[in-house]
C-alpha cells in the first residue's frame, strides 16, 4: 500500500473502494479532482484502472517507471497503466491463460494513448531474442500505419480514432511477443467524402500531398495543396498546428517497410488514396435532358488509369445505373443527385475495404507460425458510449457495442466476485444490480429487435423511408420499456422527442436518436454498375477487395447493422474466454488543456462509464481484501507477536494482529487465504495507527 492513504485528505485515495461515501457520487468526483490536482491522473476501482487525461506529459512514462512496476504486487505501488499490463502479463505467464484489456471512454479521453503505453511496455520490458526483434518492431509499427488511415482530427480530438480495435498480442511460453493479431471494427467511411467544419479527413491524405516525393505525386497526378481537393477541402482545417503530416509520413513511410509492404503494395495502395481524391473532384453537370454528364475528363481518366479500369466504362458506371428486368438489363440514365451519390458510395466503399485489406495485410506480418501453445493478451480500444446533440445510426452502433461490453463487465465482475467469495470460503449475499441484458434484446433479438426491424424495412418492396422504421419501431417495440418515441411518449414525455426520432433508455442513460439516414447507412448501397467496374478493376489490391464472385451472388449482403451484431458477437467470443482488466478513460475538459477538470463534463462520463455501478457491485461485499502474507507483512510491527518476525502460518498471525489492534467481528472475515475487510474506516485506522 503506498505511503498516500496518510495523504488522504489531500490526494484523495488510490482505490475507489476505500471511499466511505461510496455511492455518492460527489464523493466520487471530490476524490478523482484531488488526485487530479496533483496530477495522479490514475485510482483504482478494486482492479479496474479509471484514468483522466492530463492533457500534457507528465514524465511518468519512463523506462525507469517500467522497471518498477515489473513483478510488482498490484496494490503495492501507485496506480498505473503499467501496473494493469504488468499484472496481465504475469497472471498470463504463471497460469498460461489468456487475457485482455478493455480500454474506453469517450472521444479524446485517452484510450488510443493508453493502448500504446501498454504496448510499449510489453516491448521495453518482455524478454526479447535478437530473432524476434522483428515482431515487436511490426507490432510496434502497425499503430502509426492504422493511425494514418483510421484516424483523423475532429472537433473533440486531432487524432480520434475512426474505428474500433482489437488487438492481441501473442507470446510464446517464455513470455516473448512472437507476433499479434488486429480486428477492425466500423470505420468511419463517411469522413472520407464529407467533414465537418473544423474536422479532417483521415490523416493518410494529407501526409501523402505533404510529405510523398516528387516523383510519386506526379505519378499519382497529384499537387500539394489539399485545398485543390473536394474530399479535403469541406472542414476548412487542412492545416492542424498540433499535426506535422510531413514527419508523420516519413513515420508511416519507415512503418511500412518494416511492415513488409513491396514497392508494388505501395503504388497500388497510394493509387487507391489518389483516385479517392480525384473522384472527389469530379464535377457532374446536368445535360439537355436532365440527366447527369461530365463534360470535364481529365479526373476519370486519372482514375482509370490508376485503378486499371476502362474511362469509359467508369464515366458510364458513374452517371448510369443498370437495372436488371426479368429477362434484360435495362441501363438507365442517373440524375445530378443520384450520380453525386454514387461517386461517394464509390469512394466510400473503396476506402472502407482498403482499409480492411490494410488490416489483413498487417496480420499477415505479424503472424508467427514458427510458435505454437502461445498465450495472448487482447487490447481492445473502443469508442466509448457517445451522446451528442443529434443522435444518428453511428452513436446508435456505438452505444449498443457499449450496452455489450458493459454486459460483459458486470457479469465477469459479479461472477469473480462470487468466485472469490466462494473460493475464500466465505458467506455472501448476492448483489443487486441492473441487468442490461434486457436493451441487448431490445436491439439485437432475432425477428424482433430494431436492428432487424430495420433490415426489414430496408429489403421491404415499396418506398420505406426514415419515418416509416420510425412507425414500424412503434408498432413492434413500441411498448418495450426501454423505448419512447413522441407518439408513445405522450404529454407528460420529460424531454422533447422530434417526429423523426426515438429514444433508448441505456444502462447508462437516455439517448435520443434522429432515423435520419438510418435506412441509408445500414444499406450502405453500391450500385452495382460501379461494382462490376471495381471488379475489374487491375489495380491488384482492389481485386482483392472486389471478387468477382460478389458479382455473382446475387444475394444481398449482410446490411451494415446486422454485420456489426455479427462482429461484436464475435468479439464477446474472444473476450468471453479471456481474464478481463479494465482501463475506463475520461477527458476532463473539452478544450484539451492541462489541469482543467470540468466537473460538470466528468460527472457525466461517470455516469456513461458505469463506475458508480460498478464500484457499488464491488463494495456491497467487502471494501478491502488481501493475502494473509501480504497484510501481515505490512502490519506486523503492530503487534508484539508479529514483530519482528512471526514463523507460523500467516492466517495464525493475521489473526493474533488483529485481535491485538482490536477489530470488531462485524469488521471482517477470514477466508482462506486472504483477509476480508467490510469497511475502509478499519483499514484507515490500521494504516494510522502504523503511521505513529
Ligand atoms: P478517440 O475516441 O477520439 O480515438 P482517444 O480516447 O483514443 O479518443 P487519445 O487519442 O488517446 O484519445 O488521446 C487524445 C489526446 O490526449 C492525445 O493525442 C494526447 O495529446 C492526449 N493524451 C491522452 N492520454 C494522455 C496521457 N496519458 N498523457 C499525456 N497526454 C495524453
Ligand atoms: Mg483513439
Amino acid at each position: 500500500m503506498e505511503g498516500a492513504l496518510t495523504a488522504r485528505d489531500k490526494v484523495g485515495v488510490q482505490d475507489f473502494v476505500l471511499l466511505d461515501a461510496y455511492t455518492s457520487e460527489s464523493a466520487f468526483l471530490d476524490n478523482l479532482r484531488k488526485r487530479f490536482s496533483e496530477n495522479l491522473i490514475y485510482t483504482y476501482i478494486g482492479t479496474l484502472l479509471v484514468s483522466v487525461n492530463p492533457y500534457q506529459e507528465l514524465g511518468i512514462y519512463t523506462v525507469s517507471q517500467m522497471e518498477l512496476y515489473q513483478g510488482v504486487n498490484f496494490f503495492e505501488l501507485p496506480p498505473h497503466v503499467y501496473a494493469i499490463a504488468d499484472n496481465a502479463y504475469r497472471m498470463m505467464c504463471s497460469e498460461l491463460n489468456n487475457h485482455f484489456i478493455l480500454i474506453s471512454g469517450e472521444s479524446g479521453a485517452g484510450k488510443t494513448e493508453a493502448s500504446k503505453k501498454i504496448l510499449q511496455y510489453f516491448a521495453v520490458t518482455c524478454p526479447m531474442t535478437e530473432s524476434l526483434q522483428i515482431a515487436r518492431d511490426r507490432l510496434l509499427l502497425s499503430n502509426p500505419v492504422l493511425e494514418a488511415f483510421g484516424n483523423a482530427k475532429t472537433l473533440r480530438n486531432d487524432n480520434s480514432s475512426r474505428f474500433g480495435k482489437y488487438m492481441d498480442i501473442q507470446f510464446d511460453f517464455k513470455g516473448i511477443p512472437v507476433g499479434g493479431h488486429i480486428i477492425s471494427y466500423l470505420i468511419e467511411k463517411s469522413r472520407v467524402v464529407y467533414q465537418n467544419q473544423g474536422e479532417r479527413n483521415f490523416h493518410i491524405f494529407y501526409q501523402l500531398l505533404e510529405g510523398g516525393e516528387e516523383e510519386l505525386l506526379a505519378y499519382l497526378g497529384l499537387e500539394r495543396d489539399p485545398q485543390l481537393y473536394k474530399y479535403l477541402s469541406q472542414g476548412h482545417c487542412a492545416k492542424e498546428s498540433s499535426i506535422n503530416d510531413k514527419n508523420d509520413w516519413k513515420t508511416v513511410s519507415n512503418a511500412f517497410s518494416v511492415i513488409d509492404f513491396t514497392e508494388d503494395d505501395l503504388e497500388n495502395l497510394f493509387g487507391i488514396i489518389a483516385s479517392v481524391l480525384h473522384l472527389g473532384n469530379i464535377c457532374f453537370e446536368e445535360n439537355q435532358q436532365g440527366w447527369a454528364s461530365i463534360p470535364d475528363t481529365h479526373e476519370i481518366k486519372r482514375i482509370a488509369k490508376l485503378l486499371g479500369v476502362h474511362p469509359w466504362v467508369l464515366l458510364e458506371a458513374l452517371t448510369h445505373r443498370k437495372i436488371e428486368a426479368k429477362t434484360e438489363e435495362v441501363i438507365c440514365p442517373l440524375t445530378l443527385e443520384l450520380s453525386a451519390y454514387a461517386r461517394d458510395a464509390m469512394a466510400k466503399a473503396v476506402y472502407g475495404r482498403t482499409f480492411t485489406w490494410l488490416v489483413n495485410k498487417i496480420n499477415s506480418s505479424l503472424v508467427n507460425k514458427d510458435f505454437t501453445g502461445k498465450t495472448v493478451i487482447g487490447l481492445l480500444d473502443i469508442y466509448g458510449f457517445e451522446v451528442f446533440d443529434k443522435n444518428g445510426f453511428e452513436q446508435f452502433c456505438i452505444n449498443y457495442c457499449n450496452e455489450k461490453l458493459q454486459q460483459l463487465l458486470i457479469e465477469r465482475t459479479l461472477k469473480a466476485e462470487q468466485a472469490e467469495y466462494e473460493m475464500e470460503g466465505i458467506e455472501w449475499e448476492p448483489i443487486q444490480y441492473f441487468n442490461n441484458k434486457i436493451i441487448c434484446d431490445l436491439v439485437e433479438e432475432r425477428h424482433k429487435g430494431i436492428i432487424s426491424i430495420l433490415d426489414e424495412e430496408c429489403i421491404r418492396p415499396g418506398p420505406a423511408t426514415d419515418l416509416s422504421f420510425l412507425e414500424r419501431l412503434e408498432e413492434k417495440v413500441g411498448k418495450h420499456a426501454h423505448f419512447q418515441t413522441r407518439k408513445l411518449a405522450g404529454p407528460k414525455g420529460r424531454k422533447r422527442i422530434g417526429w423523426m426520432e426515438f429514444r433508448l433508455f441505456h444502462y447508462a442513460g437516455e439517448v435520443t436518436y434522429c432515423t435520419e439516414g438510418f435506412l441509408e447507412k445500414n444499406n450502405d448501397l453500391l450500385y452495382r454498375h460501379l461494382k462490376e467496374v471495381l471488379c475489374r478493376s487491375k489495380n491488384r489490391i482492389l481485386k482483392e477487395c472486389f471478387r468477382v464472385a460478389e458479382l455473382e451472388n446475387r444475394r444481398r449482403p449482410p446490411t451494415v447493422g446486422t454485420q456489426f451484431k455479427n462482429s461484436l458477437s464475435s468479439l464477446l467470443e474472444i473476450l468471453i474466454s479471456k481474464e478481463p482488466s479494465y482501463i475506463r478513460c475520461i477527458k476532463p475538459n473539452e478544450s484539451k488543456e492541462p489541469s482543467k477538470f470540468d466537473d460538470f463534463l466528468i460527472r457525466h462520463q461517470v455516469k456513461y462509464l458505469g463506475l458508480m455501478e460498478h464500484l457499488r457491485v464491488r463494495r456491497a461485499g467487502f471494501a478491502y481484501r488481501r493475502k494473509y502474507e501480504h497484510f501481515l507483512q505490512r502490519y506486523k510491527s503492530l503487534c508484539p507477536d508479529t514483530w519482528p518476525h512471526w514463523h507460523g502460518p500467516p492466517a495464525e498471525g493475521v489473526e493474533r494482529l488483529i485481535k491485538y489492534i482490536g477489530y470488531e467481528p462485524e469488521e471482517y472475515k477470514l477466508g482462506r487465504t486472504k483477509i476480508f475487510i467490510r469497511f475502509p474506516r478499519t483499514l484507515f485506522a490500521t494504516e494510522d495507527a502504523f503511521e505513529f
